[in-house]
């Protein structure tokens, strides 16, 4: 582990396609909840206080699919999951198949903390929230119906079928909507953690878990090497592993940066045919910031010690 003494945090409001007109709103988003995170860090709290945190305020927006912007599922019901990590501890909460947790980040952490398990699904989940008075809120379904209509549309007209879901994203990429949420940082002490939060992927399957609860595909954190969140197709990121592959490429002695991109070139290189825009973004333990991305953005933000104001850009290094 190596102490900086420097904290920082990157966070993303997922990878995809962003419009002109959402775009602002998203971009202020992601500053708020870097500020958030690092002003956590910056009063002496921890990396999985900050990953949190922002996280948490990402849920909260709408804006992003996660918490109440959650999209919909095959069945026009929300399933919304989320997954934490402490690189010190190496423990882990994980949590998925959620309707109406206003915060199921929060619920991983309760996972993590006060249970023995990594990961709580559906009614157990539910009945946890419950015991720990976790905040209820249905996500705002109405919002998202209009969405959901105009894929469901798409998938029904023409030539695609349910099983061509791939292909119906790459023909109709501007009525998917990938924003998934994710935080990683480091704390003064040296501490890493990881955080992601999500409603999954539009139309999934009732009872499909992406890999954004999953330990290592979506989220994961070891003070050996660092912290990465992952967004895309969450089905690539469980087939490579992908938020682990990118801590054992920092473990191997790449910074955060050169690990998110040869973890990009990777997917590209072994995930070829299908639709497989992925984002990733991650800090290494010696403060280095990476984000890369194959979708067209990726929605992300950052701030380290010194900076007055975090930047947020729609745009990283995009590998194709
Ligand atoms: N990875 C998420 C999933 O497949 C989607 C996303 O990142 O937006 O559930």
């Amino acid at each position: 582990m190596s102490k900086t003494g420097k904290p920082v945090i990157v966070v993303h409001g997922g990878a995809g396609t962003w419009h002109p007109v959402h775009s602002q709103p998203a971009l202020e988003s992601v500053k708020e909840a870097a500020k958030t995170g690092f002003d956590r860090l910056r009063a002496g709290g921890t990396a999985v206080d900050a990953v949190i945190e922002a996280v948490a305020l990402l849920e909260d927006t709408g804006a992003f699919n996660a918490g109440c912007g959650s999209a919909l599922n095959i069945e026009k019901r929300v399933e919304m999951e989320a997954s934490v990590m402490d690189g010190e501890t190496l423990q882990a909460g994980a949590t998925g198949l959620l309707s109406d947790i206003r915060n199921p980040v929060r619920l991983a952490r309760v996972i993590m903390e006060k249970t023995d398990h990594v990961f709580v699904v559906g009614k157990g989940a539910e009945e946890l929230a419950r015991i720990f008075n976790l905040e209820r809120r249905k996500p705002d379904t109405p919002v998202k119906i209009k969405r959901y209509e105009a894929q469901l549309k798409s998938l029904f007209e023409g030539k695609y079928e349910l099983p061509k879901l791939t292909a119906l994203v790459k023909a109709h990429p501007e009525v998917f909507q990938l924003e998934t949420v994710g935080a990683v940082a480091l704390d003064s002490n040296g501490n890493v953690a990881a955080a992601t939060s999500t409603g999954g992927f539009p139309l999934k399957l009732a009872g499909r878990i992406g890999d954004s609860p999953s330990v290592g595909c979506g989220t994961y954190a070891d003070n050996q090497s660092g912290a990465c969140s992952a967004t895309g197709v969450g089905e690539i990121a469980i087939r490579l592993v992908l938020a682990k592959t990118v801590c054992n490429y920092m473990e191997n002695g790449k910074a955060a940066q050169e690990a998110v991109e040869k973890a990009i070139a990777l997917v590209n290189r072994r995930i070829s045919g299908i639709y497989n825009d992925m984002g990733l973004v991650a800090v290494d333990v010696h403060g280095g910031i990476g984000a890369a991305h194959s979708s067209p953005n990726l929605c992300w933000a950052y701030m380290a010690a010194g900076q007055k104001e975090p930047v947020a850009s729609l745009i990283a290094k995009i590998l194709k």
